[in-house]
């Protein structure tokens, strides 16, 4: 699965397939800029290296996560 993090608020996103562009699979990207954006691999999410940066899931890509 392609994911994409949004640097500025440290949070994960899955990446939108039918594009070529790093947009969130729930449209919340559309408005960075690529420089704060960078895709990431699912591995990447389970490392440690991901808790000690605390990086948030996006409560509408992953069912479980976040919230209102
Ligand atoms: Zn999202």
């Amino acid at each position: 699965m392609r994911l994409i993090l949004n640097e500025s608020t440290n949070t994960v996103h899955r990446a939108r397939h039918d594009t070529g562009d790093q947009v969130a699979d729930c449209g919340a990207l559309r408005h960075v800029t690529h420089r704060e954006v960078h895709p990431l691999e699912e591995a990447d999410l389970e490392s440690e290296s991901a808790d000690e940066r605390a990086i948030n899931r996006c409560g509408r890509c992953f069912d479980g996560y976040g919230g209102y």
